[in-house]
């Protein structure tokens, strides 16, 4: 495995959740298995994903100990890693705070699925717990809900983000991507159905 090519798709994949709005400031983190090893690639704690390049990654293994790279690893590691030993079938993680899931997310709710395109890729999208940001009981609340629901492919977590795994780092981008899209139309559904008797020109 080439490493030099893994820590660039991690960058792309950063810059992309970053530009497309779906986080703000130095929120979100997203992570890789190194293919072949026990090890697992993630951002440094800290930093903009859109600022993201291949020198704030860090290899870290299982526990949670940094192999190579410079820097803290970040601080949401515990679920990254609980995922991964819940989920053989994960291979990435990204974490992101988009806000029409961060809306449906401070409601307590399960996101809505509207779509055929959501109810047949998403299936269903739980609200785990609210706790701290790089807490070990968000960390539990986090992996537990990916292994009460060994099929589910992303979570809201309450009062905070998202978090969107996939085989691939492409494939838990568009899960995070889908997802954000999916809150989006639902709360355009749910404006609509408050005003359909008003006249538009009022
Ligand atoms: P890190 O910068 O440590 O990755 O934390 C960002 C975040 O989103 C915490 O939930
Ligand atoms: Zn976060």
């Amino acid at each position: 495995m080439n490493i030099n090519l893994l820590k660039k798709e991690l960058q792309y994949i950063s810059h992309k959740v970053y530009q497309k709005g779906y986080t703000q400031a130095t929120g979100g983190n997203i992570s890789v298995r190194i293919p072949g090893t026990d090890n697992v690639l993630i951002k440094r704690s800290g930093i903009s994903l859109g600022e993201v390049s291949r020198e704030d990654t860090l290899i870290i293994d299982m526990n949670g100990e940094v192999i190579e790279g410079q820097g803290k690893p970040s601080k949401e590691i515990g679920f990254h890693l609980g995922i991964y030993k819940v989920r053989p079938d994960v291979n990435a993680v990204v974490h992101c705070h988009p806000n029409y899931s961060i809306g449906y997310s401070i409601l307590g709710m399960d996101l809505p699925l509207p779509t055929v395109t959501a109810r047949k890729l998403l299936g269903y999208v739980p609200c785990v717990e609210e706790a701290p940001s790089g807490s070990k009981e968000l960390a539990n609340y986090v992996k537990e809900a990916f292994k009460e629901y060994p099929d589910i492919k992303v979570t809201l977590m309450k009062n905070h983000g998202i978090c969107a795994v996939g085989s691939t780092l492409e494939s838990a981008y568009n899960i995070a991507d889908l997802t954000e899209a999916t809150a989006i139309q639902a709360f355009i559904a749910s404006q609509i159905k408050n005003s359909v008797n008003v006249p538009i020109t009022q």
